[in-house]
C-alpha cells in the first residue's frame, strides 16, 4: 500500500514525514465563480495531535497569511509528532478583493456564517468545506486572525468557555501555549453545532480544543509581528508534544473578563482619539464621530477604565460596525 499511513485531504495524500499542498475547491454556482483555498499537510513521520492552523479568514489579516508561508518551510515534517494541517488563505474572495469584513461576492462575514452550507452563498460554501475538511479532521484548531485592514491592535487570544469542561480546560491551555499576554475570557458564543457561527467555535462545539488569536493590523506586514505569530505556533507545537524545544507556556497573563466593543451609533467619519495599548478612565475620549461635513455625530468614549485592545484607525465608518474594544481584568 503506497498510502499506508499518509494523511489524505481532498484528495492529496501526504506520506509520513512529508510535506503535501492543494487547494479546497468550492465548485462555482450560478451567481459566483467559486473559489480555491491553498492549503499544506506538514505530516509528521511519529504519530501525534493534528493542528489545524488558518489564516485569512479575513483578507486583509495579512500578518497570519504570511506566517503560514515562513512555517510551512520552518517546520520539519520529518521531526514532527502529529501532523500540521495549514489554510493559507481561507477567504480567497475577499484577500484578492483587498475588502475588510465582508466578501465582494455576497457581502457576508465569513466568520459569522459557520458552520456553513453546501447550497449556500460562497461564504457558506467555504465556511462548510473548512468544517468538514479541516475541522473534522483537525484535534486541535488556532484560527489566525489580526486587526483587520482598518484596525489598529495590540496582540491578543479569545479563550471560549462555553465548551465542554475537558474543551474549556484544552483550550485555555492553547491560548497560554501561544503566549499573548492578553487573554478575553469569551462566555458568549452559541452552543449549538448547527448556529457556531465562528471557526473556533466551530470545533469546539464538535468537541476540538481550539483559540483565536489577534496579531498585527492596519493592512501592515511588519515582521515584529510575523515573529510573533510564530512563536505562539511554536508555543503550541512543544505544549501538544508535537515538537521538542519551544517556548514555554504563559504563567501569568492578563485574563479580560470585561470587554465592551464600542460600535458606530450611525454612518460616518471616525478620527481616533487614542492607540491600542492606551490606558483608558472611565469617560475618556475614545474618538470623535462625525458627519460627511464634519459635523459631530458623537464623541465616543470609554464605558470603564481599561485598555484598547484595537481601534478603528481609517476614517470611514457604518452604522453597528465596530470602532474600538476596551477590556479589563486581572492578571494571574
Ligand atoms: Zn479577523
Amino acid at each position: 500500500m503506497a498510502d499506508e499511513g499518509a494523511f489524505t485531504v481532498a484528495g492529496i495524500a501526504a506520506a509520513p514525514g512529508t510535506l503535501a499542498e492543494g487547494t479546497l475547491d468550492v465548485p462555482a454556482r450560478a451567481g459566483d465563480a467559486g473559489a480555491s483555498l491553498p492549503f499544506s499537510i506538514l505530516h509528521g513521520a511519529a504519530a501525534g495531535p493534528v493542528l489545524a492552523l488558518v489564516a485569512g479568514i479575513h483578507g486583509m489579516e495579512y500578518v497570519p497569511i504570511l506566517t503560514l508561508q515562513r512555517l510551512r518551510t520552518a517546520i520539519d515534517p520529518a521531526t514532527l509528532r502529529g501532523t500540521v494541517l495549514m489554510v493559507h488563505i481561507a477567504n480567497p474572495p475577499s484577500f484578492f478583493g483587498r475588502t475588510i469584513y465582508y466578501s465582494p461576492v455576497d457581502g457576508q462575514n465569513l466568520n459569522r456564517v459557520f458552520p456553513g452550507r453546501a447550497d449556500g452563498t460562497l461564504s457558506e460554501r467555504i465556511a462548510d468545506v473548512l468544517t468538514r475538511e479541516i475541522v473534522g479532521r483537525a484535534t486541535h484548531l488556532v484560527d489566525l486572525h489580526g486587526g483587520d485592514g482598518n484596525e489598529s491592535l495590540r496582540p491578543y487570544s479569545y479563550w471560549i468557555t462555553t465548551g465542554a469542561p475537558a474543551v474549556t480546560q484544552a483550550s485555555r491551555d492553547l491560548a497560554l501555549a501561544f503566549g499573548l499576554d492578553r487573554i478575553v475570557v469569551d462566555g458568549d458564543r452559541p452552543t449549538d453545532p448547527a448556529t457556531s457561527m465562528y471557526l473556533s467555535n466551530t470545533a469546539i462545539t464538535r468537541g476540538i480544543p481550539a483559540i483565536t488569536t489577534e496579531v498585527g493590523g492596519l493592512g501592515q506586514t511588519d515582521d515584529a509581528s510575523i515573529a510573533v505569530v510564530e512563536r505562539g505556533v511554536a508555543g503550541v507545537l512543544s505544549a501538544l508534544g508535537m515538537r521538542d524545544g519551544g517556548p514555554p507556556p504563559l504563567s501569568a497573563p492578563m485574563w479580560l473578563t470585561r470587554n465592551a466593543v464600542l460600535r458606530a451609533s450611525a454612518t460616518g467619519v471616525f478620527r481616533a482619539a487614542v492607540q491600542c495599548r492606551d490606558i483608558v478612565v472611565a469617560g475618556a475620549r475614545i474618538g470623535r464621530l462625525s458627519d460627511a461635513h464634519g459635523r459631530t455625530i458623537e464623541e465616543v468614549v470609554a464605558p470603564f477604565g481599561g485598555e484598547v485592545m484595537y481601534v478603528v484607525g481609517t476614517p470611514p465608518v457604518s452604522a453597528g460596525e465596530p470602532l474600538a474594544m476596551v477590556s479589563a481584568g486581572t492578571v494571574g
